[in-house]
Formats: C-alpha cells, structure tokens, sequence
C-alpha cells in the first residue's frame, strides 16, 4: 500500500515535470550520447520542424545544417551556437549543452531575436551617426586649413586658437574613422569571397613602412621575423587594421631608444602575428579589460597620444572575424606582447597561393 502511494507521488511528480518542460517556449531537446533524439517539447517540434514520434532515434544534426552543429552537439566544438530557425529564417536561435550523466545531453535553444534586433540597431546606429559626421568634419577642417594658410593665423593668438582647433578636428576624424572601423568588423564574419591570399610580410612592411616618420622621430629600433613564404588566407583591410592598431600602440607605449619586435610565422595552434614591445607594460588587473571599446589605462595620457580608445577593440574584432583570437601577455616593465592567433586552416602560399593548412 505505501510503496503503490510512494510510485503514484512520483509519477504525478514526473507528469508535473513534464508538463513543465512541454509549456516552457524554449526548444528543451534530449539526446542520447549518440547524438539521436530521445525526446523533445512541443516548441522544439515547432521550431525545429520536428515529426514527433517518427524522428525519435534519428540524429539530430540530420536537421539542422549548419557549420560547427556537429562540434556542438558532440560537446567537442563550441560551447553555444546560433542559428536560424528550420521554421522560419527570421528566427534566430541560440543552443546550450548541457552534458547529462549518463551520456547524452540536453540541449536549449532561446529565441534570441530581439537580442540580434537590438544589437544590430546599435550598431547601425553607431556606423549612420559616424557616417553623418564625416561630411561637416571635412568641411570644418578644410576651411580651417585655409584660415591657417592666411593672415588671420599670423596674430598669435588667434593662430594657436585655430592650432587648437584644428587639432580637435583630426581627433575627431580619426574618432569616426575607428567608428566606422569597428561597425564594420563588428557586422559580420569575414566573407570568403572577399578574401584573398595576402602575403602578410609585404603587408606589415607596407605598414611599417607608412610609419616610418613616428618610428625615426623615437629612434625606435624595430626586429622582425617574418616567415615570407607564408601568406594569410583574409581581407586586406581587416590584417592592415590589425598591424596597424598594434605597432602604433608599440610605438607611442616605448619609450624612445628602445626596440619593438614583430614576428609572423605558423605555430603549432595557429598562424600567429606578434607585436612585443619594450615599454611600461599594462598592469594585471587591466589585462582583462583593455580590448573594451574606450577602456584607457590612463585617460590623460591615451588622449595625449592621440589615441581613441577603440585600436584594440578593433583589432580584436578584426581576430574574431576569422575566428583567431587576440592573446595580450604583460607585466609591469616588462613591455607588452600582443599575439593575434588565427585559424591554420587560412595558410597559404605566398608564392602559389595554394592551401597548406
Ligand atoms: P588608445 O587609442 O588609447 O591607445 P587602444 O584600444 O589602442 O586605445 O588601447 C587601450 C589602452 O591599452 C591604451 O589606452 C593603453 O593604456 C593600453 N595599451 C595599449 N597598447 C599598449 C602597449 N603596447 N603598452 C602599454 N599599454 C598599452
């Protein structure tokens, strides 16, 4: 009699449960450590375009096609995935999973459509408002150009005032450009079509060589190392960005006299760029924080510099377009190293373009 009590509590319990799950508007989905669907709720039939019962037993990536599911689903490739719904493309959805302990998972999906909205009226926001901007800047500093070229600038006064102004004026530009920048690689992984073999040496001399007048002024030594027959499989834009950002950060971070190293070559988990330098180094507790878009280390300083606070946002983004990531490595005195690390599968080349992955 109590045992028959104790099974009807727990059958209640589960049918509660159960039911639980069936009305949750996430996908709630349950596999087997195979990868075959075991059972799924309702908003998972929906969305997913599931039959239910028929598809119990058959895998799930049988479904859903898109790159990296099977990583995902097997537990070995990334944590969460997004994707658009089989039902509708509009949908967005972002899947979890979590591994249960006897094999097999349960995996979530979210709509996560509102999120994307949202995220893609800021930055449309972001890249219109730069937009708009760069006309009146132009126009503003092409008179002042003029006024410093004529009389009004050989009073003193008035002179440096428009010094100032003009200044203010590139800061500006140079704040929209990083703008415009940062949109840009923000919206969207890199498009193959796009891309094209770079041979990454002649691309960070070219770099090296546009700053030239910075590095003579500091009597900066500069090392390299550059595997020449190496190329990189990506958009021009994106590596010039990169190099870019990073030996400019170099330069205005080392003290003059010193030396900065930058060195491209194939490692074992990756094709990497690094810049080291030889400077003041970033203290621990900022590490973290500082490829965050305006995150300074010292405000004053960065805007003496001329800095915008956006080179390492956009270098970071610029890594992620391709799924590399930026690694920064740095002590107090010691200098900084910065190593973008991008996929293997993107060398090339350099002579004949060829794939060596
Ligand atoms: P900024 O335009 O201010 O240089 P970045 O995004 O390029 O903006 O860098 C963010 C902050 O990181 C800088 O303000 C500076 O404090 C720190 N930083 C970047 N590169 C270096 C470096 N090579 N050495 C020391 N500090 C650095």
């Amino acid at each position: 009699q109590r045992q028959m009590c104790i099974r009807d509590r727990l059958s209640a319990q589960i049918l509660q449960l159960r039911d639980a799950l069936q009305a949750m508007p996430d996908v709630v989905v349950l596999m087997d450590e195979r990868g075959q669907l075991v059972w799924v709720n309702p908003s998972g039939i929906r969305l997913l375009q599931l039959q239910w019962p028929d598809d119990v037993g058959k895998p799930l990536a049988f479904w859903l096609r898109t790159p990296n599911l099977r990583a995902f689903l097997s537990g070995e490739g990334p944590s969460s995935l997004q994707l658009a719904a089989p039902s509708d493309a509009q949908l967005f959805l972002e899947g979890v999973r979590y591994p249960l302990a006897d094999a097999g998972a349960l995996v979530i999906f979210r709509d996560v459509t509102r999120i994307r909205q949202l995220e893609q009226v800021r930055q449309d926001f972001v890249a219109n408002v730069s937009h708009e901007l760069r006309s009146p800047l132009t126009v503003v500093r092409g008179f002042l150009e003029n006024l410093l070229d004529g009389p009004l600038a050989e009073d003193e006064e008035v002179g440096s005032q428009l010094h100032l102004m003009e200044q203010q004026t590139l800061r500006m530009q140079s704040l929209v450009e990083d703008l415009l920048s940062l949109a840009r690689m923000e919206a969207a992984e890199a498009e193959p079509e796009r891309c094209d073999t770079i041979i990454f040496s002649a691309l960070i001399e070219g770099v090296l060589d546009t700053l030239k007048p910075n590095i003579s002024e500091k009597r900066l030594k500069i090392h390299k190392h550059l595997d020449e027959t190496l190329g990189i499989f990506a958009e021009q834009v994106d590596l010039t960005s990169i190099v870019r950002n990073l030996l400019e950060n170099a330069i205005k971070y080392t003290p003059a006299g010193r030396s900065i190293s930058i060195s491209w070559g194939r490692g074992p988990d990756g094709l990497r760029l690094t810049v080291q330098d030889t400077g003041d180094g970033i203290a621990t507790e900022h590490l973290q924080r500082i490829t965050e878009r305006f995150y300074r280390v010292d405000k004053g300083r960065s805007r003496r510099m001329g800095g915008t606070g956006l080179g390492l946002a956009i270098v970071r983004h610029a890594v992620e377009r391709y799924q590399g990531h930026l690694e920064v490595h740095s002590e107090i005195g010691q200098g900084a190293v910065f190593t973008a690390l991008f996929p293997l599968s993107l060398a090339r080349s350099a002579v004949s373009g060829e794939n060596v992955s």
